[in-house]
């Protein structure tokens, strides 16, 4: 990578993070312990404070507890969207149970809701919305429905910290789990790592056990004035998906600048449309009225009748020092998702249509406005 290479995305880490983590190696603990615990309560006073929260080390682990502790499990199906990483249906086929991939709305980008209503049989047991890009799926309609049928909802909020929906911020919506990742390029980062969050005290509950190799810490506490310190007992087959105290230094730093990193980003989205909005090019949706998009992805698309191709264009900014990416190849074009569940484009006309015009720009909190206008302007000299 040339020092004027403008890459896709970049993770804003300052001395502070770096003090911290040098903080959390030098304290002698480094695995799960104090750090892990002050970003829990960090992350739940961010939150609002009404809510439990199980640091893990992806979001993918954190989705896997989720539909465990929803008692997703063979025979079971859960709706989800094919606009998506395949992290998200993938967890569903951990526990043996069958994704079905619904198409998305073109005003959002995220799961159209009329599309899950149809897709509802007697073996439907849970609905995983996604919020795409940052922009927040449509979750009253949905949560109405899912209650409606008697199913639960667990948000996939990789993109969504700090999205907010009806005024309210994503983690706070009244869906039964809501999963954040902390992966590199996501809107805050601890390099790998996830936040489980829910209301539900017997979800949390099954979360934290299912955590650290099914050892039930509670009985493990109540009873630590009576046992010695190395007594624990398994009460499941549990996984390995705790956060280290390292990167978990990492996180409350970030946690801090969330908003300010949101804000930052936001100033991006904004220099792009305004640059953008004389080009053949759809711009990407904006949220909702009165409502925050955390603008993880500034995802655009081709006009109909450009000449270029999307791929082309991809081609010709790289050649330029520009980083691209697709979010995303659907999943029902994906080869395993597409031949285990039988699945063809013309069941998914819009994320099919999106996905051949679609491309992501770069977008990180630390853009300037000159990068802005470089990518604008490479653009501009490709499509004329
Ligand atoms: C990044 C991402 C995930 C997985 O996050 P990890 O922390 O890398 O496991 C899941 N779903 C979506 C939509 C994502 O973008």
């Amino acid at each position: 990578m040339t020092s004027d290479f403008l890459p896709f995305a970049l993770p804003e880490i300052g001395e502070e993070e770096i003090a911290a983590v040098v903080q959390a190696l030098r304290s002698g603990w480094i695995t799960t312990g104090p750090k892990a615990r002050q970003f829990e309560a960090d992350f739940a006073a961010f939150l609002g404070g009404a809510v439990e929260v199980i640091a893990v080390n992806s979001a993918t682990a954190g989705l896997h507890l989720g539909l465990e502790a929803l008692g997703v499990g063979p025979g079971d199906e859960v709706i989800t969207t094919t606009h998506t990483f395949t992290a998200t249906a993938e967890v569903i086929r951990y526990l043996g149970a069958d994704p079905v991939f619904v198409d998305v709305d073109a005003s959002t980008l995220c799961m159209d809701v009329a599309a899950v209503e149809a897709a509802i049989t007697p073996r439907t047991k849970a609905i995983i919305p996604v919020h795409f890009a940052g922009r927040a799926a449509q979750m009253q309609p949905l949560l109405a429905m899912a209650k409606k049928h008697g199913l639960r909802v667990m948000e996939d909020a990789a993109h969504a910290l700090p999205t907010t929906c009806g005024g309210q911020l994503v983690g706070t919506l009244g869906s039964d789990v809501t999963v954040f990742s902390f992966y590199a390029n996501k809107t805050m980062t601890t390099g790998e790592g996830g936040m489980l969050v829910t209301r539900d005290p017997e979800i949390a509950k099954r979360a934290r056990v299912m955590r650290l190799h099914g050892i039930n810490r509670d009985a493990f506490d109540r009873f630590t004035a009576k046992v010695p310190s190395w007594y624990y007992e398994i009460v499941a087959p549990g996984f390995k998906y705790n956060m280290t105290d390292i990167a978990a230094a990492m996180g409350v730093e970030q946690l801090k600048k969330v908003r300010v990193f949101a804000e930052k980003r936001a100033q991006v989205a904004a220099w792009y449309d305004e640059a953008l909005a004389e080009l053949p090019i759809v711009l990407p949706p904006h949220a909702a009225q009165g409502d925050v998009h955390s603008w993880h992805l500034y995802v655009v698309q081709l006009a109909q009748g450009v000449m270029v191709s999307r791929d082309q264009l991809i081609e010709r900014l790289f050649s330029q020092g520009i980083g691209c990416s697709v979010h995303y190849i659907p999943l029902h074009l994906q080869p395993y998702w597409r031949d285990t569940y039988h699945l063809i484009p013309e069941m998914f006309p819009v994320s099919q249509r999106i996905y051949e015009r679609t491309l992501s720009l770069p977008m990180y909190s630390r853009m300037t406005q000159a990068d802005v206008n470089r990518v604008s302007n490479a653009i501009k000299a490709v499509l004329n």
